[in-house]
């Protein structure tokens, strides 16, 4: 462990007392994010409540090579936040205001640290809209979502965090700021750093300003329940629906064995318990006529079997929709705690295939899995199971587990992740998953930004 005593010194000349932690009792909570089976170890944990106070954090940091590592709302899964080696936790915690919702420009300027939920909330009371939706929206917040692209389900018609984000300001190692982009839409002005900074997992700098991009809030929205007798027609689906240029918000898709648990974890109360595969839509716009037109169009499709759909036109049978969704999560907290989730993405028409190969190759495993997602973009969850298998046993499959996965997203043309990043769990993967010479040039890029790689040391790179 290094001596803290000349940086513990530093500190107490720039920020108050109270904003420096080093009582382990109060550091613990900082060591993990909501990553299965990993937790780091802090050393001290300081709470900026502004950019000047990062810089001079981070240049006595970097002048000593002391890793920071720089944490949002703490909700990451694959321990991208948590610190290393008692390395320094910079909090953001207290930089969670908005500092502008600016109507004219349809953007939001704001402190790294506002909670998402919050800032959608804020938004849609002046009839704007923020389209990115983590599941965890309540609780991440927007440095988080910016540092790891975070997408949601909205995704197919909105795109994903790297969509809204016009620009920021930084704070480098060193302790000097950068400025990229504004409250602009385009900009053709050289290399486009915001673009680069996001999805970098905090390894290139701390952000600590954001202007984000607002939409005008959809009106109206119905949710659709459709049932099918296989996932291929189920996707097909998806291709049909958008080649009638309908584009729905959201289109998630379970598989059958994700309706067979949720069925029986809700005594059979579920509509279509024994489709092969459910669709749920969701259509906006601005007035119901717009939607009941997308409706009729949807209801035209040979694809889709109109007694197997439901419709939910109020806010009440809405909630009962989604509520089915959210069930795959409970009822596999009731059965069978998930051993280990991942979030593959392969390009849509993929997925069938991509889902069977590696659905044959888990029951060789001898594992149980359920398999659940954005049909919309790509994006397949997969949760591996833990039942009748001792605990070590599972764990050594675990790596062979991940392999075959990652290896089956590539091989299918998509990737190892579409929503969670890298993070610590997954970068001895990072490598095979870019290619040689992409991973050489993402540690050169890392090396520019951050030579003596204090920031999220071991984190992304393996
Ligand atoms: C129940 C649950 C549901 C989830 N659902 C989704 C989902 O639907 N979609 C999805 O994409 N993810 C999801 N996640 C994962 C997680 O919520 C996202 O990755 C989220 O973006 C993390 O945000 P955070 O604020 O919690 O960041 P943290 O976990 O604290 O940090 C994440 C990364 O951001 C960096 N960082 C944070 N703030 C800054 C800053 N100001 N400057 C530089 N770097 C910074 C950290 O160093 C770290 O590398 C879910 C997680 C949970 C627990």
């Amino acid at each position: 462990m290094s001596d803290k005593s000349e940086l513990l010194r530093f500190l107490s000349q720039v920020l108050p007392s109270e904003r420096i932690i080093t009582d382990t009792n109060l550091t613990e909570k900082y060591n993990s994010d909501r990553t299965k089976g990993f937790s780091g170890s802090a050393g001290i944990v300081v709470l900026p409540e502004n950019a000047e106070e990062i810089s001079l954090v981070l240049s006595k940091c970097n002048e000593m090579n002391e890793p920071v590592y720089t944490r949002g709302g703490g909700t990451g899964v694959t321990g991208a936040a948590p610190p290393l080696d008692m390395g320094l936790v910079l909090s953001m915690e207290r930089m969670n205001n908005i500092l502008e919702i600016d109507t004219r420009n349809l953007t939001a300027t704001v402190e790294p640290n506002v909670i998402t939920g919050v800032l959608q909330t804020e938004v849609e009371k002046l009839g704007l809209f923020y389209p990115p939706d983590p599941a965890s929206l309540d609780e991440c917040t927007l440095g988080g979502n910016v540092s790891q692209n975070a997408g949601g389900p909205r995704a197919v018609k909105y795109g994903v965090t790297k969509d809204y984000v016009l620009g920021m300001e930084c704070v480098l190692p060193d302790g000097s700021f950068i400025h990229s982009g504004g409250k602009f839409v385009k900009n053709s002005t050289g290399y486009n750093l915001t673009q680069l900074i996001t999805g970098s997992e905090g390894t290139l700098c701390v952000m600590t300003k954001l202007f984000i991009k607002l939409l005008p809030k959809p009106v109206m929205e119905y949710d659709l329940l459709i049932g099918f007798s296989s996932l291929e027609s189920a996707i097909d689906t998806v291709a049909a629906i958008l080649f009638k240029r309908v584009v729905p918000s959201t289109i998630e898709f379970m598989e059958d064995e994700a309706i067979r648990l949720v069925s029986s974890y809700r005594g059979g109360d579920i509509p279509f318990a024994d489709a092969k595969a459910h669709l749920i839509v969701k259509l906006d716009g601005r007035n119901q006529d717009e939607i009941e037109y997308q409706l009729e169009i949807l209801k035209s499709l040979p694809e889709i079997d109109e007694t197997k759909m439901m419709i939910a036109r109020t806010k009440e049978e809405s909630e009962q929709v989604w509520q089915i969704r959210r069930s795959v999560r409970d009822s596999l907290n009731h059965f069978s705690p998930v051993f280990f989730a991942e979030d593959c993405v392969v390009p849509r028409s993929e997925i069938p295939s991509f889902i069977k190969s590696i659905k044959s190759q888990l029951n060789m495993y001898k594992v149980n899995s359920v398999l659940f997602g954005h049909a919309g973009d790509g994006n397949v969850h997969i949760d591996v199971l833990k039942y009748d298998m001792d605990d070590a046993k599972f764990k050594d499959l675990k790596d062979r587990i991940r392999n075959m996965l990652y290896n089956e997203a590539i091989s299918h043309g998509g990737q190892i992740t579409g929503e969670h990043g890298i993070g610590y769990t997954r970068r001895e993967f990072l490598e095979r998953a870019v290619g040689k010479y992409e991973y050489s040039l993402m540690k050169q890029i890392k090396h520019v930004f951050d030579p003596n790689n204090i920031l999220n040391r071991g984190k992304l790179f393996f």
